[in-house]
């Protein structure tokens, strides 16, 4: 489904009222046709991989359209609505700092910033005290690549300047993030691949069997690489691409390696942070502390954000005037921040986060066993930890990617009112679930049992 566009062919779909989701029963809505056709007429290429559904307003859990059909949002906009869509309080937060009116200061001091980034350090672990505020996630991950590398030149001159990375991991788009990422996909335009950045086979168990960290000793001296001239080490804290985390001895053994070799551990928590996981930090699961923490999407719950946290020895080392970026901190970004912040301590949302994705992860595991025995289901995998999971579809029997099939499953969905965005990961085949933090068990359930009708029906196509 990677790169694929939807068709915008309205079709015949069932009808669907429920208290979560309302369809009428035509898919592509008829008038919002010519919103589409300008979208595709205007806009680059790319930007058409999603469903075609014209957002009109979004709240809590729901997504609605102009026309009376309402979905049941389990993309969270690409894991950013964390405290749920447009939450009253975020949205209030945001209106003050627009009604007050200050909208913008550059780098200028603020109440509301200086709030944000005392909270933020708040809640990092021990030793993590400083914020640098920015726009995107892939931001972040530059500015920690940035980070990582300048402190290896100075601990270790010029032969200290390797940044590792892993296969298949996702750290955005920009120049810098794209090639710190394991996407070859990604990379095919990039003339001078930077030499110093290496990946290694991110320990999931699926696509790389071994999980034991002799593989990352070996694959690093393999690919022509000592420990002394690594700087850092970064990693998403679970694979986006595939909701995959490592064993935590893993990560572990990578956390005593890196403070063996003086190396700076970065934890890319672009998606996994602010409870995602069912932890407020998805690398909590591991039980260990990173150097630095990259953050965005949930941080705001709406509004574009982003961050690293990290250790005074690290975010210090530029002087005043020489690390900044116009939209550091916008103050209406930042109030909602600290607003969104709240929404997830106040209503216990990682506490709810991890009850429900027991339920998630049992009901998946059920209904992908429902498919049979490894050798003829085409679910190669299921994994979930709070509430992002996936299912990565494959061609039975091997780790082969199905993205046709993994399509399918989403435009059923879709079609019914149950909100996914297009495929991810691997051969984009991954279908992914991320609802906002503040679903209810409900319609978790009733999603649950959209995704397996919509499952079982596009199964049975392609093997017909
Ligand atoms: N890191 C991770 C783990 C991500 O999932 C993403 C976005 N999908 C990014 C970085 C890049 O974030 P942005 O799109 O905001 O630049």
């Amino acid at each position: 489904m990677a790169g694929e566009v939807f068709s915008l062919t309205p079709r015949k779909v069932e009808p669907v009222d429920t208290p979560w989701r309302r369809i009428g029963g035509m898919f592509p809505v008829p008038e919002s046709l010519p919103i589409l056709e300008r979208l595709r007429r205007y806009e680059p290429a790319s930007m058409a991989g999603q469903p075609p559904v014209v957002w009109d307003r979004a709240q809590g859990c729901q997504v609605h359209d102009a026309w009376g059909n309402m979905w049941l949002d389990w993309s969270s906009g690409v894991l950013v609505a964390n405290a749920g869509h447009s939450h009253p309080r975020v949205v209030a937060a945001a209106r003050d700092q627009i009604d007050h009116p200050l909208m913008h200061t550059y780098c200028f001091a603020t109440d509301v910033r200086s709030q944000l980034v005392e909270a933020l350090a708040g809640v990092a672990p021990q030793g993590l005290d400083k914020v640098f505020l920015l726009t995107t996630g892939s931001e972040a991950t530059e500015c920690a690549i940035k980070l990582m590398r300048t402190r290896g030149l100075a601990v270790g001159g010029r032969k200290k300047i390797g940044i590792v990375s892993f296969r298949h991991g996702f750290h955005g788009r920009t120049l810098g993030a794209q090639m710190a990422g394991g996407v070859e996909a990604l990379k095919q335009w990039i003339v001078n691949l930077d030499p110093a950045m290496v990946q290694i086979p991110f320990p999931d168990g699926f696509r790389q069997v071994d999980t034991g960290f002799e593989v990352f000793e070996r694959s690093l001296a393999q690919q022509g690489f000592e420990p002394s001239q690594i700087a850092g080490v970064m990693m998403e804290t679970y694979q986006g691409g595939s909701a995959a985390f490592a064993p935590p001895p893993y990560i572990q053994q990578l956390r005593a390696w890196c403070d063996a070799h003086d190396v700076v551990l970065t934890f890319d928590e672009v998606q996994a942070g602010f409870g995602r996981t069912g932890r407020f930090w998805g690398f909590e699961h591991y039980d260990i502390t990173p150097d630095l923490i990259c953050c965005g999407k949930g941080i705001s719950s709406g509004l574009p954000l982003s961050a690293v946290i990290g250790r005074a020895a690290l975010l210090d080392q530029f002087p005043p005037g020489s690390m900044t970026s116009t939209h550091t901190g916008n103050p209406v970004c930042a109030a909602a921040a600290l607003a969104s912040l709240r929404v997830i301590q106040d209503q216990r949302l990682v506490e709810h986060a991890a009850r429900l994705g027991g339920i998630l992860l049992a009901e998946l595991r059920r209904i992908q066993t429902r498919f049979g025995p490894a050798k003829t289901n085409p679910i190669g995998a299921a994994d979930a930890r709070g509430l992002v999971a996936t299912l990565q579809m494959v061609q039975p029997g091997t780790t082969e990617p199905d993205a046709k099939l993994a399509g399918d499953v989403v435009r059923r969905c879709v079609e019914r009112g149950l909100l996914m965005f297009a495929p991810v990961g691997v051969g984009g085949a991954t279908i992914k679930i991320c609802p906002p933090l503040v679903i209810e068990e409900p319609a978790l359930r009733e999603g649950i049992g959209v995704l397996e009708r919509s499952l079982q029906e596009a199964i049975e196509e392609s093997a017909a």
